[in-house]
């Protein structure tokens, strides 16, 4: 099978095996974000997906059976339904029998569309490690960012995966509040996060990329973006007011000019010493977060 869609995935899946079942974004009107700009939302038949399969058994042979993780590649896969999930997840497990873990991005609007007796559903089949663009915890600044979900319904949408198993992985993106509003942002996202539990957090830092909403308002004047230093003391005011020991913080994405990663409970105290460092020595002319280049 061809797939001409975009595919991304997160860095920390860098050794997943990506099966495409989706293209483009149910929503696809966040202001900061040009992945799928002018790619309609579409579900991957089931002789496609399983076209895809059969390749991979036949490229990988005898090692396709050490696959025991699958990422579903799509910008929010888990807008599918239960069924459709199900009937593709029984499909990778007819190619895949060792597959254990299903992992896909998920909007909270795709959670908040499916039964508490779906969620059971998908959790009993594999799916877990759902990756979720909480971004910030204000609810102005997320309607600033037309992300079409407040703070509040993704604490809601998260406690209820939590209730029934399935582990979560909170994209947190720094600079959402623009200049100014860092430290107010920091505070109430560490305040979400302490309360929904996250098994990994990853930090980007948001930046202008060509054609969307936020260049243009930043050209207008409406938006006016933190400096590097305020991103820098915004992440520092988060990363110390985050009360989760077992967490993985990553912050290693390209945006993100300081990159610090490790577990809190060990490393969170190492990871402040060089955001403190970074605050002090940051370079603002040596980054610009209005380059206006590529996609994420
Ligand atoms: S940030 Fe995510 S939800 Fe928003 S438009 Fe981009 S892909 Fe879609």
């Amino acid at each position: 099978m061809k797939y001409s869609g975009t595919i991304y995935s997160p860095p920390i899946e860098a050794n997943t095996f990506l099966l495409p079942i989706t293209d483009g974004c149910t929503h696809n009107s966040c202001t900061f974000c040009n992945m799928y700009q002018g790619i309609p939302f579409r579900m991957l038949s089931i002789p496609e997906v399983e076209d895809y399969l059969a390749e991979t058994k036949q490229s990988y042979g005898k090692y396709s059976e050490r696959m025991e993780r699958v990422y579903l590649v799509g910008a929010d896969p888990f807008a599918l339904s239960s069924k459709n999930l199900l009937e593709r997840i029984d499909l990778i497990k007819r190619y895949l029998p060792n597959v254990k873990t299903i992992t896909m991005y998920a909007r909270t609007d795709n959670i908040a569309s499916k039964s508490d007796e779906d969620l059971k559903a998908v959790k009993e089949a594999g799916v877990d490690d759902l990756y979720i663009g909480v971004e910030c915890g204000l609810n102005d600044v997320l309607e600033n960012l037309n992300k079409d979900y407040s703070a509040d319904e993704t604490k809601k949408q998260c406690l209820r995966l939590n209730a029934v198993g399935i582990h979560h992985c909170d994209l947190l993106m720094l600079g959402t509040a623009g200049k100014g509003r860092g430290l107010e942002c920091a505070r109430a996202s560490a305040a979400l996060e302490n309360e929904i539990k996250p098994d990994k957090i990853l930090i980007n830092t948001m930046s202008a990329f060509v054609g969307t909403q936020l260049d243009e308002d930043i050209k207008t004047g409406d938006f006016i973006p933190a400096t590097e230093k305020e991103n820098l003391e915004e992440e520092r005011e988060f990363l110390s007011q985050l009360e989760l020991p077992e967490c993985y913080f990553w912050a290693v994405h390209p945006l993100d000019s300081v990159k610090i990663e490790g577990i809190l409970k060990d490393d969170k105290s190492q990871m402040l010493d060089k955001l403190a460092w970074s605050i002090d020595h940051v370079n603002e002319s040596g980054i610009s977060r209005t380059s206006r280049v590529g996609t994420l």
